[in-house]
């Protein structure tokens, strides 16, 4: 560990922090690759969590980037119009909402993924009138006290020192063979007659990210979007981690063909790593008055920018094409993995590029990302024990780029368990 990382343990404490996990001081990154002060190169199987699907500093993006600034663009501008926000809005309904006969009305609700899972628990209570929501085990929807409270981690929910209220929480997609999650959630809603009362949405990520790489099958969400249906609960998807293409689709719950009444997105959207969030509200639920949600940050004109430029990604199929080859090396990558070395006690968990190993063995994952993390590769665990190893490299990584890095994953398993 270099002597500057003292500066960070001395003022960090005990405070969680990727820090811990990263020991190094990073100074540059191009693409699906940064380096520390050293010089040291490191392959990003990381992408800030999701936040980087497009990798560090993407040459379209910044061209634009640069080319606004220069020009002297508005940086700040409140909630006022500008030329970057109606681009923006224009394009992702060009290119996003309109192919995939999407009709909803676009919402910045502040300029983080726990900003827009806010705005939708607020505007679900509002539209209905009830008070509860339902959320899923294992789910995470971020740290301020409204996401907190539907976050299915005890853990963090501890942080807010105070029991959080108003929340029933369901197994995910536990029981999809003989269904018995949802027969149970059904006979809870038609006993709500009882005194329980109907609750005003369900909110789900379609593969849990943080939660453990949980995917839900697409016969679970169509279920789910169904029983929303007939008892008028507003259903939302978070896909703050799991859209802008992490699971090969630009919204995760493409593939399972449903509509959700609220959508969260965040992370990857601005295209840079940059701060930016959008709600997206069916248009006939769209009922805060002007002023009931606002914020000082939520029109960041360059996110605007960036954010309108990768668009031009989704523009046709090419990109999706790309990414389903791509996942699908990343896939058997993993399978032969648990193959090769039965020391794993592994499984082989997600979709697309939101995909890791659930390793039985205690600290394993840990280990493994340690030891890749020597070995100059970046990569985070997930899951209530940490049990998952994710592969999260941009999903504009080459093929070059992900071969290196299962090397190095291999060699780093290998020089553990063997
Ligand atoms: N929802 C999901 C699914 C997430 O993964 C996250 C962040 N990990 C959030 C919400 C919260 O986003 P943010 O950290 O930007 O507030």
């Amino acid at each position: 560990m270099n002597e500057d990382m003292n500066i960070f343990n001395t003022l960090e404490s005990e405070v969680r922090s990727y820090v811990r996990s990263f020991p190094t001081i990073f100074t540059k990154a191009k693409g699906y690759k940064m380096w520390d002060k050293a010089g040291k190169e490191y392959l990003d199987f990381f992408a800030g969590a999701g936040a980087l699907n497009y990798g560090h500093n993407h040459p379209k993006m910044k061209e634009k980037l640069i080319e606004y600034i220069t020009s002297d663009g508005i940086t700040h501008s409140l909630d006022m119009a500008s030329t970057a926000k109606a681009e923006f809005l224009n394009k992702f309904n060009d290119v996003i909402l309109k192919p995939r006969e999407l009709d909803y009305k676009i919402m910045f609700p502040g300029p983080t993924g726990t900003n827009t899972v806010e705005s939708a628990l607020k505007l679900a209570r509002k539209v209905t009138g009830r008070t509860d929501i339902i959320s899923f085990t294992n789910g995470f929807h971020g740290m301020t006290i409204g996401s907190l409270s539907v976050t299915g981690n005890s853990m963090k929910r501890k942080g807010a020192g105070i029991p959080l209220q108003n929340v029933v929480t369901f197994p995910y997609d536990n029981y999809v063979d003989d269904q018995n999650s949802l027969d149970y959630l059904e006979r809870f809603l038609e006993d709500s007659g009882s005194g329980v009362a109907i609750p005003a949405a369900m909110i789900l990520e379609t593969v849990q990210g943080e939660g453990g790489i949980n995917a839900a099958s697409p016969e679970w969400l169509k279920k789910i979007e169904s029983i929303c249906k007939r008892w008028g609960i507003l259903l939302i998807v978070d896909d703050v981690q799991a859209g802008v293409g992490r699971t090969g689709t630009f919204f995760s719950f493409e593939t399972a063909g449903i509509k959700p009444d609220i959508v969260c997105l965040s992370k990857s959207l601005s295209g840079y790593g940059l701060p930016f969030a959008v709600t997206l509200i069916r248009p006939d639920i769209d009922k805060f008055a002007p002023g009931e949600h606002n914020g000082t940050f939520r029109g960041n004109n360059h996110a605007f920018v960036t954010a309108t430029a990768a668009l031009d990604f989704w523009k046709d199929d090419t990109f999706e094409k790309e990414i389903k080859v791509k996942s699908e090396m990343i896939y058997s990558f993993l399978q032969k993995l648990v193959d090769t070395y039965p020391e794993l006690k592994g499984e082989v968990r997600g979709r697309g590029f939101m995909v890791g190993i659930a390793s039985e063995v205690d600290g394993l994952s840990n280990k493994i990302a340690a030891k890749a993390f020597e070995n100059g590769l970046i990569m985070e665990t997930s899951g209530p024990k940490d049990e998952v190893f994710k592969l999260f490299p941009p999903l504009t990584i080459d093929e070059q780029g992900l071969k290196q890095g299962f090397e190095v994953i291999e060699n780093s398993i290998r020089s553990i368990v063997k």
